[in-house]
Formats: C-alpha cells, structure tokens, sequence
C-alpha cells in the first residue's frame, strides 16, 4: 500500500470514529468512538459502554481491542491499528502494548489525560525492551488527524461542557498540525526462545524465562563498545 492510500485509508478511519462518537451520544455517552483494522479492514468498532453497562472500565477503545482479539482468534495484533476520536487514555493504552498493536491514529490529543503525552505508555520503549515476552514495540502513532471536526463532533454533544474543558487543557489545539512519531522496529522472532519454552515442563518454564533474560542482558553486554 502506498503512503497517500495508507492517509485515505486513515481519514476514512478516523471519519467512521466520529460517525461512532456521534451514535454514542445518542445512546446516553460521551462521543467516544474507536476502529480497529486489519490490514485494511474494519474488524472491530466501538462506541464507549460507560454508561449503558455502569462500568468505567468500557472505553470505547477497550471494547474495540477485546472484539479485535476475538474476531481474530488471537491476543496479539502487530498488523492491526487502533483509531480513536481522542488519545487513548492510560488504561486503554497498556492492553494495547500488550497486544502489540502497530499503530496508534488519533484525532484529538488528550493533554491532561492521554496515554501518550500525559503518561507516556504507548511510546514507553523500556516495556517492550524489559519484558518483549509480553509487550510490543512502540507502536506508530499519528495524531491530529481530522482533529477539527473531531472537536466539532464534542461542541455539539455540549457547547458549554466542551468550553470547559478546552479552558482547562482537557484536550488539544484545533490547530494542532497531525504529526507522526514513528514506532520501534519489529524485533525478529526467536525461535530457540519458543522452542526452550515448548520444550520446559509446565513448572519449569518461569525458569527458561528467566534465563532466557539472563542470556539476552549477556548479549546486551557485549554488544557494548569497547567490551
Ligand atoms: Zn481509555
């Protein structure tokens, strides 16, 4: 796919997030609304379950990731992207890490409350290069994208309430340029690491963990110049 089909792709996107915020409004939430695809395609979407389920754990972005893993069958989703009408906050953006989501494409940053300019999880390097095992690389991320009518979309859910929070730094500029922060590289697959584990009985396997840590601090290591 090239870069200009690769922009289309994500407008169209984040435009289905908007029409999603807006149905959430209409459904009693606040206009949240989340895609995620898969090489290309819309395999899951969300509005936010806040309200109608009582439960603030059910983020638009959280029911989208949890309907993606089950469409796909599977709990990683390097080849997916998360699209949100707002950054991702902090709780949704730690489940996408560890699903190891590629990319990350937003409208409106979230200053105050965001999990990428406020606490930095999904651009935090040192989580996949600790414990790769359980979190992917640094996705891509890009944001801005569509972000004055994605403020439209909460100007018209409520004028006054919308006011307040930009007075307050809630969320970001309508000016705001869309900007891209490039992802981590892919790590290459280890299969001696997968075969060790497969191999280790059930008991053993924090063991071949373990280890396996050990040895890639050697490398590490030596990899240092001057050693
Ligand atoms: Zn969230």
């Amino acid at each position: 796919m090239s870069r200009s089909e690769a922009d289309v792709q994500d407008l169209r996107m984040i435009e289905r997030c908007l029409e999603l915020a807006r149905q959430g409004v209409k459904q009693g939430e606040l206009p949240f609304g989340a895609v995620i695809a898969y090489r290309g395609q819309v395999i899951a979407e969300a509005t936010n379950h806040v309200s109608s389920e009582c439960d603030v754990t059910r983020h638009a972005e959280l029911v989208a990731l949890s309907e993606a893993q089950k469409t796909l069958r599977q709990k990683r989703l390097p080849d997916c992207t998360l699209y949100s009408i707002v950054e991702p906050c902090p709780m949704c953006s730690f489940p996408a890490r560890e699903a190891r989501i590629g990319r990350v494409v937003f409208a409106i940053s979230s200053p105050i409350m965001g999990g990428f300019s406020r606490w930095d999880v999904l651009s935090d390097n040192s989580l996949s290069s600790k414990l790769p095992e359980v979190f992917g690389p640094a996705p891509e991320i890009v944001s801005g994208l569509l972000s004055q009518r994605a403020e439209q979309v909460w100007r018209d859910w409520n004028p006054l309430a919308w006011r307040f929070m930009r007075r307050r730094g809630c969320f970001g500029r309508a000016a705001e340029q869309t900007s891209c922060h490039a992802g981590a590289p892919r790590p290459t697959f280890s299969w001696n690491a997968l075969a060790d584990i497969l191999a280790a009985p059930a008991l053993s396997v924090s063991n071949v963990f373990l280890r396996r840590r050990a040895d890639s601090n050697t490398i590490s290591d030596l990899e240092k110049p001057g050693v």
